[in-house]
């Protein structure tokens, strides 16, 4: 969602007359895109910050914006304390973007002959479909600092993904902090289902991808749906966050361990080759080893493709942070999630093997240290050689080496 607002801010400020720089130290606007999902997120936008004092001071012309989760609702507040930045607004208020922007780009629109271009187009394009979340997980802040859920209508989406299509992109990747909440708060209210039907069908569009899915939300007709049709990959984001159900009621998911299993299990019932993620949080307060140790087993026992894993860490203002103590030790945690990552590397580096002499198809992003990189339906990062431009293009390549975290073809 980050990456996809940033390239919205970036789209905005084209049309007001701004173009990129890779350099730091030539830009004349710096726009930080925030993260304060943990603590450690938190402090790298204060360190940033304290950077961008030291760089206004030096060029005084320089201008300063701040947007995602740092900025809360009370804005005075930041205002007084960052003086240097010349505006906070909140995520996806591009309204308020555009507004400033807007009186400044007047300047540089009588200065130079610059033609605004119009939303960038890529191979594979983020596409937000819902904001917001109404969920309260005892442990998140996302609630509190994007509102509740407000989705676009299907019209709307369906009329942006034509156009970048229209413009050579292959694949869209829809974005929500829970995508299988869509719809509902619409006038007439729709669904994931109905979208990715009508998406479905659009010529030119190659791949469909969504993210992030809620357990507790994910319905047998939305997977059926997802298994019927042709152009939705076969690659599953499904936030498990622990494996004990006192963990998980304290963490206020909304589904027990049992019932995550029941889910999976169906999901692999109707798309056998699904490749499955999954999201854990390990440290949650008062887990116990045992608690932990349930955790792991159903890792095993699921054996995801790839698990993102985090240590707790206390948002302030979320109920976890009000009413738990956050007393697990942090070396105690450390241990935890160096766990996690240690089996689920076992597991990747088996089910990838499994892929070696295997023909693939991969929607080529870019190019990093000589080679293409792009990926696979099943969301496997795959690097190859060629001479030739594949930007772009949807190329098959076969695999010879593998590793738990990408593919060499
Ligand atoms: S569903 Fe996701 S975004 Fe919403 S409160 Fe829970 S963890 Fe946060």
């Amino acid at each position: 969602m980050n990456k996809a607002e940033s390239l919205q801010v970036a789209d905005h400020l084209e049309l007001c007359g701004y173009q990129a720089t890779n350099v730091l130290q030539e830009a004349n606007l710096i726009v930080l895109n925030t993260c304060v999902v943990r603590q450690s997120a938190e402090g790298k936008v204060l360190g940033m910050l304290g950077y961008l004092k030291g760089m206004k001071s030096q060029k005084p012309d320089l201008s300063v914006l701040v947007t995602g989760c740092f900025v809360d609702s009370d804005i005075k507040q930041l205002e007084k304390r960052f003086p240097h930045v010349d505006l906070f607004f909140k995520p996806s208020d591009y309204v308020e973007l555009f507004n400033w922007a807007e009186k400044k780009a007047i300047a540089v629109l009588e200065n130079t002959a610059y033609t605004p271009p119009g939303r960038r187009v890529t191979a594979s394009a983020f596409i937000p479909i819902v904001q917001g979340c109404n969920n309260f997980c005892s442990y998140c802040i996302v609630p509190y600092r994007r509102g509740g859920e407000r989705s676009r209508p299907l019209d709307e989406i369906v009329c942006e993904v034509t156009g970048l299509v229209a413009h050579g992109t292959k694949e869209v990747i829809l974005l929500g902090q829970n995508v299988n909440s869509y719809g509902h708060d619409l006038p007439t209210p729709s669904n994931l289902t109905e979208l990715l039907t009508a998406l479905n069908d659009m010529a030119g569009l190659a791949r469909i991808r969504f993210l992030t899915n809620h357990p507790k939300d994910m319905s047998q007709q939305l997977v059926q749906t997802i298994a019927s049709l042709d152009k939705v990959c076969r690659h599953i984001n499904l936030p498990l966050q622990a494996g004990n159900d006192d963990v998980l009621k304290a963490m206020r998911r909304g589904y027990t361990a049992e019932q995550y299993r029941q889910l999976v299990h169906d999901i692999r019932r109707y798309i056998p080759d699904v490749a499955l993620s999954t999201d854990v949080i390990v440290g949650f307060p008062d887990e116990s080893d045992d608690q932990f140790k349930q955790t792991l087993t159903v890792i095993k026992e699921i054996r995801f493709d790839t698990v993102h894993v985090a240590a707790y860490s206390p948002r302030s203002g979320t109920i976890a942070a009000r009413d738990y103590e956050d007393n697990i030790p942090p070396d105690v945690k450390k241990d935890r999630l160096n766990k996690v990552e240690e089996i689920q590397a076992k597991m990747s580096a088996d089910i990838n093997s499994r892929l070696t002499g295997k023909t693939v198809e991969v929607l080529v992003e870019g190019k990093k240290g000589g080679k293409w990189y792009g990926r696979t339906q099943s969301n496997k990062l795959v690097f190859f050689e060629s001479a030739n431009d594949c930007l772009g293009r949807l190329i098959d390549v076969t695999i010879v080496k593998t590793s738990p975290w990408a593919l060499q073809a």
